[in-house]
């Protein structure tokens, strides 16, 4: 079990975390995850405060403190006076993550089947939501979930649909497989896809919009073989 921890107004927040190799969540991200889902008016404020951890610090954790944090130290070992706020509950929330709050992003499969992408990427740009599709080898649609960030700034349609598919499938993104998506993903989306692929020498992050924010240029996709810009999405579903 690994620990994240981030002291606010004197105040300690902490969340754990075990870990599985391919699971889109880490002690760092549940802790973001779980100040956002426990106090959405503050969580603002509460992360602007350096984090610290005694977890490896992944690339999942790097980009999610680069957009929904600010800073983050990897310690070897939890300090004896933090274990004790933690222990006996002084100045000390707990905060945890509820994997179905996002769910109510994941569309149905027969819904998603009966669209067309053209029309789905006419009502993404209308409304400025983001949606993604995670499409197999042969074509078959596994995954597709939108963006619900309003609630939870990390509730990102990457997000939302790797957090589903570990929930539904617990194993990586399968090689081969593609990950479509409306808008080139964030540093965190993209720390994610990189830890949950089960080969990053056979998958495929394809996007339509290019972002022209400065964030995104720190994605670690940036650069690799993964991504790809597509000009023309004439991906049959
Ligand atoms: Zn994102």
């Amino acid at each position: 079990m690994k620990t994240a921890w981030l002291e606010w107004n004197g105040h300690l927040f902490w969340a754990q975390h075990k870990r599985s190799v391919f699971e889109p969540r880490s002690a760092v991200s549940s802790l973001i995850e779980g100040i956002w889902r426990q106090k959405p008016g503050s969580a603002h404020f509460i992360l602007r405060s350096r984090i610290y951890t005694d977890a490896p610090v992944t690339e999942l954790c790097r980009g999610m403190v680069i957009v929904c944090a600010k800073r983050i130290t990897g310690l070897s070992e939890i300090p004896m006076d933090v274990k004790e706020r933690m222990l006996n509950s002084i100045s000390a929330t707990r905060v945890d993550v509820r994997s179905v709050d996002a769910f109510g992003a994941v569309l149905s499969h027969s819904r998603a089947r009966n669209v067309r992408l053209e029309s789905e990427l006419v009502r993404a740009e209308e409304n400025r939501s983001i949606e993604c599709w995670l499409v197999a080898k042969e074509g078959r649609l596994l995954a597709t979930a939108i963006n619900s960030a309003g609630r939870n700034r990390t509730n990102h349609a990457e997000m939302n649909l790797l957090r589903w598919w570990w929930h539904k499938e617990a194993r990586a993104l399968p090689a081969g497989s593609r990950l479509i998506t409306t808008l080139e993903p964030c540093p965190m989306c993209a720390g994610a896809i990189w830890e949950c692929v089960e080969s990053r020498d056979d998958f495929l992050v394809e996007y339509l919009h290019a972002d022209p924010g400065r964030a995104v240029q720190r994605s670690v996709l940036r650069g690799s073989k993964l991504l790809r810009q597509c000009v023309n999405f004439g991906h049959p579903l």
